[in-house]
């Protein structure tokens, strides 16, 4: 068994080590990504746009050089990706985004890219055969992204437009460079594609509901085992490992911080007698009882707990000897409950309290065991009654 001591350093460890992967995490590139864990995603996915657009312009460059691109086309394009880049990167750094529905303008980032595939089209005729493999990429990503079947489907709705009218655009302007029979195929080919992205995007949506759904029981189920694992099922109150943890903090912050916590073990009295005389059910009653009681006498941040058996811990935090006496006299003054099984006559449950100030220097281990002397003296002094530790 590790001493309290070295269970106190080793948490110290811990805690700090974690602290400091935290501050690393969000630290990482914060001037580009900010702070946020989920704007650092959302600027990351954009950021990644980016690159692609960057690769698109680099491609536009080697067109240019090699003569196969007009500089004109080349400048528009870049034009139109980067202005696009930079609002949404903007938009998004400075959370200005987090005033919309959708905090990544997913939608609107989607539509911009389907916009630059088109814009090619219509002004780089030697890249037309890439039109439909890009567009394909784009909405793949609207399928992937959190959109619904229907933004889904008005993005492959806009796409087609927008090809509609870049093949309009082309052939009226620049005839001779369209190949008709071609470019309807490839119309027909996207207007056809629609339906199938349209189920697919559904199933994706079905999929991702099930998976939520199944996270939100998850939360739901962990949320209920942490509850059953720190809580006590008969009387309700925290149990012995959940007040050993909250102790340990209270401990630390007071070596910290130097504000004092008080610790009372109360025990009910002559108990064995009562399961003997009204049976355990009885007994139970008794426990119950002295818990609510308990826990509606004493105000937060002091924070009661079931230390096994009939015996309570009551854990005081930044509180001297006097206040805790005082508050746990008067619990003890307005604390009544007759146990009775109707066939022996009823008896008073009682209860009694050992007392103890966590003083510097002393051990957590210490102050418990001062807090037992005190409550064994005053069993010792004929019950129902509080005993103070000596400092
Ligand atoms: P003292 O005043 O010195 O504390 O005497 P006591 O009889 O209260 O102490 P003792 O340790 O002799 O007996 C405690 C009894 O508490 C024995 C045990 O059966 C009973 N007990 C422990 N847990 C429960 C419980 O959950 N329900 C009931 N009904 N009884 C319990
Ligand atoms: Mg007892
Ligand atoms: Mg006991």
């Amino acid at each position: 068994m590790p001493s309290p001591e070295a269970i106190v350093s080793n948490a110290q460890v811990s805690t700090a080590a974690a602290n400091q992967v935290d501050v690393r995490d969000a630290g990482q590139l914060a001037w580009l990504l900010g702070r946020d864990p989920k704007q650092r995603v959302r600027v990351r996915r954009t950021l990644v746009a980016g690159l692609i657009y960057l690769g698109g312009a680099l491609f536009l460059a080697g067109g240019v050089h090699e003569g196969l691109v007009e500089r004109t086309s080349a400048i528009l394009l870049v034009a139109y990706e980067s202005l696009g880049f930079g609002f949404f990167y903007l938009a998004i750094r400075s959370e200005f985004s987090l005033r919309c529905m959708d905090p990544s303008l997913t939608m609107l980032q989607i539509i911009h890219g389907l916009g630059a595939v088109v814009m090619s089209y219509s002004l780089i005729p030697g890249a037309r055969s890439l039109t439909l493999p890009l567009l394909s990429l784009a909405l793949t990503f609207a399928l992937l992204s959190r959109l619904s079947p229907r933004q889904t489907m008005i993005c492959g709705l806009s796409a087609t437009a927008m090809l509609v009218l870049a093949f309009a655009h082309a052939y009226l302007l620049r005839a001779a460079t369209v190949d008709v029979m071609q470019e309807s195929i490839n119309l027909i080919m996207a207007a056809l594609s629609l339906p199938v992205f349209a189920s697919v995007s559904r199933q994706v949506k079905e999929w991702r509901d099930r998976l939520d759904q199944q996270k939100d029981h998850l939360v739901k189920l962990i949320g209920d085992l942490r509850e059953l694992a720190t809580r006590d099922e008969l009387t309700g109150v925290v149990n012995r490992r959940s007040i050993n943890a909250t102790m340990l903090e209270e401990y630390l912050r007071f070596k910290r911080h130097g504000r004092s916590f008080c610790l009372a073990m109360v025990d009910v009295d002559h108990f064995k007698r009562v399961n003997d005389d009204f049976g355990h059910y009885e007994g139970d009653r008794a426990l119950m009882a002295l818990a609510t009681h308990a826990i509606k006498f004493v105000k937060r941040p002091d924070q009661v707990a079931r230390w096994g058996g009939e015996e309570f811990l009551i854990l005081m935090p930044e509180c001297d000897l006097l206040q805790a006496q005082r508050t746990l006299e008067d619990m003890k003054a307005t604390f009544s409950f007759l146990v009775g099984d109707g066939t022996a006559s009823p008896r008073n449950v009682t209860f009694s309290v050992g007392l103890a100030q966590c003083l510097a220097g002393e051990a957590l281990a210490g102050v418990q065991s001062r807090a037992d002397s005190a409550l064994y003296q005053a069993k010792a002094q004929g019950r129902n009654c509080i005993c103070v530790a000596a400092l």
